[in-house]
């Protein structure tokens, strides 16, 4: 029996490499990684008893480069831009009010208050 494989079986094998490769690229370089990982979401609704309280939830981090035009004089990424996004959309939702959450790559850092 021969395995028939289909154009997008290779695309998607093709696909997984190149995330896999960039990651790679991005962490060597100190860039911008993206992939799934631990985050956090927490409610944005004042009045909620969990407004502002972080739970712990599975983020997918997306990140789009910007290239320079073709035929220009400088090469490569001109610069990123980073998306968290939920991988289960229900956690989007407050589970308390419903209300909408606020998605984070990791624990926001608490600025010291000036001295
Ligand atoms: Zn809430």
């Amino acid at each position: 029996m021969t395995e028939v494989r289909t154009e997008a079986d290779v695309i998607a094998e093709l696909q997984a490499k190149l995330d896999q490769a960039q990651a790679q690229v991005a962490e060597l370089s100190g860039g911008l990684v993206a992939g799934v990982k631990d985050g956090f979401a927490e409610c944005m609704t004042a009045d909620c008893d969990e407004y502002k309280a972080l739970k712990p939830i599975r983020v997918r981090v997306e990140v789009v480069n910007r290239y320079y035009p073709a035929g220009s004089d400088v090469h490569g990424i001109e610069g990123s831009t980073q998306f968290v996004v939920p991988v289960d959309d229900g956690d989007l939702r407050c589970p308390v009010c419903e209300g909408p959450r606020s998605v984070l790559e990791s624990a926001p850092r608490k600025i010291p208050k000036a001295i």
